[in-house]
């Protein structure tokens, strides 16, 4: 049901052009599908995802030469869902946190105000809730505010947090923080990074700097880099994917601010152009609106 709420505005305008689109027609000709195109891309699927699910659809159409235009929410969201399956095997898409990686290491990456502290706030509160030992690390030292307003979050849901000084060395904060995670026996670290996209180069030296630094406490850590993106900034959401897969290898994706947008399109578009899975959604700014991404009840919700 929450799910629903948060997807409302993505839901209501999709329909409603799908709904104009269809008008007076009674099977899905070179029109229909002329119209969906455009629906889909200005739904923020992207052009090349856009394409794709167009080409399955034509190819359904050629089948069956009277596809009706009643039908063809059916096949939209078959065809979504298929594209989606494709991207990870298996259907647990939350992290499951393995007992043989003590603590589970988690880089999150992304822009500045995309909602990343948000959404590291949320996660750990999530993991305490199923009994597991949060650490968090401040390692987005180039804002003092950013520090400050993660330790908020750190309070609220009473995990400990690593922190240096403003200023301080990213990598520092972050090898303290693995440290501090194995000293405390804790099942989980949650590290903070600054999203300075200023240029390639830079972007690229600083994650690695990170990651080998941490590699002298742990070293297959990080398991898992995380990419927060905002769903509602659409296109500009896909250019950051591409910077930072560009920069690091991102194993998986939140999409966050899904409730106040119509362009919830974009996490199709954005899992499918980068094949990498999308594990959690954001779905407003409280605690617990961060929800585990399932690719059926989404594309579920988003055809109801
Ligand atoms: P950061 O700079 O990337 O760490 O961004 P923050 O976590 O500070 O978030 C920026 C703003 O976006 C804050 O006002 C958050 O409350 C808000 N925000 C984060 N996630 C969501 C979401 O899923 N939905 C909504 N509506 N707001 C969000």
């Amino acid at each position: 049901e929450t799910l629903d709420k948060g997807l409302e505005k993505s839901k209501t305008s999709f329909f409603t052009k799908l709904n104009k689109a269809v008008a007076g027609k009674s099977k899905v000709d070179d029109d229909v599908l002329d119209n969906l195109e455009e629906i889909l891309v200005s739904s923020d699927v992207g052009v090349n995802t856009t394409l794709k699910i167009i080409d399955r659809i034509e190819e359904r159409v050629a089948k069956d030469k009277y596809l009706g235009t009643s039908e063809l929410n059916q096949i939209l969201r078959e065809e979504i869902a298929g594209l989606l399956s494709e991207i990870d095997s298996g259907n647990a898409t939350e992290f499951t946190i393995p007992t043989d990686k003590k603590p589970f290491v988690i880089m999150v990456v992304g822009v500045n105000g995309v909602g990343k502290t948000t959404t590291i706030g949320k996660l750990a509160s999530q993991f305490k809730k199923q009994g597991l030992q949060v650490v968090l690390g401040a390692a987005d030292t180039f804002r003092a505010a950013a520090i400050d307003q993660l330790q908020i979050w750190a309070d609220r849901v009473e995990v400990p947090m690593v922190r240096q000084d403003f200023g301080s060395d990213p990598a520092s904060v972050a090898f303290d923080t693995l440290k501090s995670g194995v000293n405390q026996n804790a099942d989980v670290v949650i590290i903070d990074t600054a999203g300075r996209l200023h240029n390639k180069v830079n972007l690229m030296n600083e994650l690695t700097k990170i990651k080998r630094v941490m590699q002298k406490v742990i070293s297959d850590a990080p398991h898992e880099v995380l990419l927060v993106l905002d769903g509602s900034t659409g296109q500009n959401a896909f250019e950051q994917a591409k910077q930072f897969t560009a920069a690091t290898e991102v194993t998986s994706l939140a999409v966050t601010k899904l409730d106040g947008t119509a362009k919830g399109g974009v996490v199709i578009g954005i899992s499918d152009q980068f094949q990498i899975p999308v594990k959690y959604i954001g779905v407003g700014e409280g605690i617990d609106d961060l929800q585990v991404f399932n690719k059926f009840e989404f594309v579920d919700s988003f055809f109801k």
